[in-house]
């Protein structure tokens, strides 16, 4: 061949070089524009359902970009030390994609995590590198795996932070063919974008499930929470504020908390906390009938810059603690009283015996004296006992009971027997039928049961009237024992109430003070349940006597249980 041949020959051939390479270098210009478009993924990715799609769309393009089969995005999980299928991957089954998953220090995908450098494999079946990686199971023939590296960068754009976060594989070249070097570079750009739009993502997710989570707990909380703007706007009412302060769902947020809220007393306390840049603390009384009292404390947001941003408002309900200490005031004075009227009785008795050295008083009266003097010592006590059951059952000690028979008529009737001794006024019965059978019960516990209950309907019927106390034979293990007045009565609303310690009703409809402590019901109630019992006042009306039901077991509540197994 000439010269002149050759160089032609040696032309062509360039030719076919250039040309190749202005085709890939078109190719090359093409993905890049798809590559670029990649970057266009919204920033402001806020659910799942939003990632889901976002990334659905980017393994789509990053295979469609490298002409791949499958690509699949893995993530690091700290926990498990494992590397996991962030779904969706294109071209594995759900199940594949459950169970595809790799140690971070195994296979290639565990090697790119490490290294940080991408690794092409295009023999996965019998390369030693893809063993642990499982992907012959997944049909994978070769591929690629690059690390997803998220970096943050300063105003210069200067990388301030790196940090590997998975990996993301490209399997299986289209058409048979080979992954090359271009698509290793293309891939590892295409990854850098792929990794910022995941941490991004992931970045808000939790940012909003924080949120969520942190607004669900102030709405839960029993507290209500109040937030003011430095404008005056309410920035955010928790549902307990609301029905504290009676604002409706759906009103609320942006309204001047002025408009908003209907209590001058709240209005102020926000507004002075905010003018004088001050946390206070104040007793708000709130309510159509300012029934209920709330502890409201405030406390100062602020910004960056130390201005006030907002005040923060919290409501506690201290109505319970505000009643407790009236009542328990109350009781002090009761008891004071109950127990100097016992004593000053015991003392003039006394004194009077004592200065009749002559003996003046006759043998009946004196004896009439010392009688008074026992009962009265009694009173004080059943108080001082009844005290120290209180705070007994205060302490969470429980009543200790002493299991006997017991025979409830026969207590019943002497009870009775010591009230007919004081009044003249009531007239008392008992009715029990003559199958009432004798329970296993603390003696003691019934009688101070019977007592107070007994005392309370000769005590709330001033007037006088009937007294009755009548059995009812239940059940097989129950008995229960009514005992009726014809008294003053109680209020339906004050039905409950009445149970509670330091209790007491108001005084009569004719204003008459009558005396007590608030605790014998109580006490009652505790000592019924003590039995495995109950205690219940039954329908009355105000004016119109008052009938209270004790329910008793015939045995103790551990026989009981014993029995029907
Ligand atoms: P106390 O009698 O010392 O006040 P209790 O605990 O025995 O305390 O009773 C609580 C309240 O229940 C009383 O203050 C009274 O208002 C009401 N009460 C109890 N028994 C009767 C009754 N039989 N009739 C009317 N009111 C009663």
């Amino acid at each position: 061949m000439d010269d002149v041949a050759r160089l032609r020959n040696e032309l062509d051939r360039l030719r076919i070089v250039v040309d190749d390479l202005q085709r890939k270098r078109r190719l090359l210009e093409s993905e890049l524009a798809a590559a670029r478009s990649v970057q266009e993924v919204p920033r402001a990715i806020i659910s799942r359902p939003d990632l889901q799609q976002t990334l659905s769309r980017l393994v789509k393009k990053v295979a469609m970009i490298v002409q791949a089969e499958k690509c699949v995005i893995m993530l690091f999980d700290p926990e498990s030390g494992e590397l996991r299928v962030l779904p969706p991957a294109l071209g594995l089954t759900a199940d594949q994609a459950e169970n595809f998953r790799v140690k971070a220090t195994e296979g290639v995908t565990g090697e790119a995590f490490r290294t940080g450098q991408p690794i092409v494999f295009n023999d996965a079946v019998r390369d030693a590198r893809t063993i642990k990686d499982f992907v012959a199971y997944l049909s994978v023939r070769n591929g690629i795996t690059v690390a997803l590296v998220t970096r943050r960068r300063d105003e210069e754009e200067r990388v301030v932070d790196e940090r590997c976060i998975g990996v993301m594989h490209v399997f299986n070249k289209r058409l048979g063919g080979e992954f090359n070097d271009d698509d290793q570079r293309l891939l590892q750009m295409l990854s850098e974008q792929a990794a910022a739009v995941i941490a991004n993502a992931q970045l808000y997710i939790k940012i909003a499930e924080e949120r969520k989570q942190l607004e669900d707990t102030l709405q839960s909380i029993q507290s209500g929470v109040l937030v003011v703007n430095r404008s005056g706007k309410v920035a955010l009412i928790n549902a307990a504020a609301r029905q504290i302060l009676g604002v409706e769902s759906e009103d609320g947020v942006n309204k001047p908390v002025r408009e908003l809220i209907d209590n001058d007393d709240i209005v102020k306390l926000v507004t002075e906390s905010l003018d004088q840049d001050q946390e206070l603390a104040r007793e708000v009384t709130v309510g159509a009938a300012s029934d209920r009292v709330y502890q409201a404390q405030t406390s100062i947001m602020k910004g960056e810059n130390d201005e006030t941003h907002n005040v923060v408002a919290i409501f506690n309900d201290i109505t319970e603690i505000r009643n407790v200490e009236r009542m328990k005031t109350a009781f002090v004075s009761t008891v004071s009283h109950e127990l100097r009227t016992p004593l000053a009785s015991i003392k003039g008795f006394v004194s009077t015996l004592l200065a009749d050295e002559d003996e003046d008083y006759d043998t009946d009266t004196r004896r009439e004296f010392y009688t008074i003097i026992d009962q009265e010592c009694d009173r004080l006590s059943r108080l001082v006992q009844d005290l120290l059951n209180i705070a007994r059952i205060e302490e969470g000690r429980g009543l200790e009971l002493h299991w006997g028979t017991v025979d409830v008529p026969d207590l019943c009737e002497k009870v009775i027997a010591v009230h007919k001794a004081y009044t003249t006024r009531h007239e008392f019965s008992t009715d029990f039928p003559s199958d009432f059978p004798t329970i296993v019960a603390d003696v003691d516990r019934v009688h101070q049961i019977m007592e107070n209950l007994v005392s309370n309907a000769v005590k709330y019927s001033p007037d006088g009237g009937s007294v009755e106390v009548k059995g009812t034979v239940e059940s097989d293990t129950a008995i229960r024992i009514d005992v009726s007045d014809e008294g003053v009565g109680i209020r339906e609303d004050k039905r409950e109430l009445i149970f509670e310690r330091f209790n007491r009703g108001d005084d009569d409809p004719q204003g008459r003070v009558v005396a007590g402590t608030g605790i014998g019901l109580y006490l009652v109630k505790h000592l019924a349940e003590a039995h495995g019992g109950d205690v219940w006042l039954q329908k009355t009306k105000e004016g119109q006597g008052s009938t209270f039901t004790v329910r008793l077991p015939t045995i103790p509540p551990d026989e009981l249980m014993e029995q029907t197994g």
